[in-house]
């Protein structure tokens, strides 16, 4: 739906109907569904809409998913068989879960986003698209948003509006940069000239000692119903570094090496914002989530992290209106105690000692020699927090 003049004051806005956004809306219907109709989502597309993304959702994602009783299988989705970690294509290989059939998951962006928003509207939340928000006030009752489409006024608002929140700059209007750059492909399933296995994904740090502090990409996915593979190169951007290489002329090597021309290819940009524990979460009357906060500096993964973020949004808004105390002091310590935020703090410090080092030849020894070290860190302290948290809070 489009905005319209009905009403323009409401107790809760969420401004981006993102996974982050929708988790926070199905979390409060879930634990408070007397928000349902109190609550107002602004959106400035239309679902299905684009969204630059590999679309990998890690098992962390399809817990948090399944508490809310949904099911990824419901869309066209890819398992993925394993995931690679590779320094110049060789190193080691995981799978998501121990037991676990497959590493994770690819969906499409666009159909994942618009099954969610849809699922946020069968519970009977209202989502106003093609609804910009252009500023946001924080004032002692409330938020003020002025939109393309006029003002409204919310006693608490969620910006879950992405890495360049408009939300986010309202309260913290100036802060150090932590945003990584991406650039991302999709092509067609890989040629003959590539050593890559169309099941698997592959994740290749070869571009470290060239000061690109991450890795190049490539997943499985399906488009528009046919496989095809998304390719990208992630910088994180964690230290302060001149790469001897730019972005484009790095992915086109990689490219390369698969027997592939970048320049036949549509490339595309997007930032995400990292997670740093210093930085700002909330403000009084505005709680941010998702790339809006901060999600993972290590590999730019960032929507199970959305969903999670959701859970948390949702339990302070919970709280704040029945103890009428709309400070949200409470949110980065619940955020930071919880086993997600333990996982985000640790993937941006791993991010920062090992996109440090930039010898070849300690590069090539991580991952060719000490593939077993890595999937014992990768499991006890970057993922499964999901289940973690679970498990505490019952
Ligand atoms: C190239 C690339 C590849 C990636 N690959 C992966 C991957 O494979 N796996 C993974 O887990 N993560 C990946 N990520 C990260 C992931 O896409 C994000 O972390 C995730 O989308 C964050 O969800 P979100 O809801 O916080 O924000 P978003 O998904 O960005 O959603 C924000 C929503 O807010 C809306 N919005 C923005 N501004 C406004 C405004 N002013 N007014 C109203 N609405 C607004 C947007 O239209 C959007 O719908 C990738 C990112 C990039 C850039």
């Amino acid at each position: 739906m489009d905005a319209m003049s009905a009403s323009n004051h409401y107790d809760l806005i969420i401004v981006g109907a993102g996974p982050a956004g929708i988790s926070t809306a199905l979390h409060l219907a879930a634990i408070a569904p007397e928000f349902i109709s109190r609550t107002l989502i602004i959106e400035k597309q239309r679902h299905p809409r684009p969204k630059l993304c590999g679309g990998g959702i890690l098992p962390d994602g399809e817990v948090i998913l399944a508490d809310l009783g949904l099911d990824i299988t419901e869309i066209p989705h890819y398992d993925v068989d394993w995931a690679h970690f590779d320094y110049d294509g060789k190193g080691t290989r995981m799978r998501g879960e121990k037991k676990g059939k497959f590493a994770f998951r690819t969906i499409q962006r666009d159909e994942f986003d618009a099954w969610l928003a849809g699922k946020a509207r069968e519970r009977g939340f209202l989502i106003y698209e093609n609804t910009a928000v252009k500023r946001a006030a924080v004032n002692g009752s409330g938020v003020t948003l002025e939109t393309d489409h006029g003002e409204y006024h919310a006693a608490v608002v969620v910006g879950a509006d992405g890495s360049n929140s408009v939300v986010r700059r309202a309260i913290v209007p100036h802060e150090p940069i932590h945003v990584a750059r991406l650039l991302e492909v999709v092509t067609p399933p890989r040629p003959e000239a590539s050593f890559h296995k169309q099941p698997d994904s592959y994740f290749d740090f070869v571009i470290v000692p060239q000061g690109i502090l991450g890795y190049v990409w490539d997943f499985p996915a399906i488009k528009n119903g046919k496989p095809a593979r998304v390719r990208g190169i992630y910088d994180s951007n964690v230290h302060e570094v001149r790469p001897q290489i730019g972005l484009q002329a790095a992915l086109a090597e990689e490219f390369e090496r698969h027997g592939l021309d970048l320049s036949e290819h549509k490339l595309q940009s997007h930032p995400i914002r990292w997670f740093d524990h210093r930085s700002a979460f909330s403000a009084p009357r505005v709680l941010l989530a998702g790339d809006a906060a901060g999600v993972d500096a290590l590999y730019g993964e960032g929507i199970s992290l959305a969903l999670g973020y959701g859970k948390f949004a949702a339990r302070a808004i919970k709280r704040a209106f029945e103890t009428q105390d709309f400070s949200f002091r409470d949110y980065r310590p619940a955020i930071l105690r919880s086993q997600m935020g333990k996982a985000l703090r640790r993937r941006t410090w791993f991010a920062k000692f090992f996109y440090g080092i930039r010898s070849p030849h300690i590069q090539a020894l991580f991952w060719h020699k000490l593939g077993w070290a890595i999937e014992w860190i990768v499991r006890t302290f970057l993922i499964e927090w999901a289940r973690r948290d679970k498990k505490r809070q019952t």
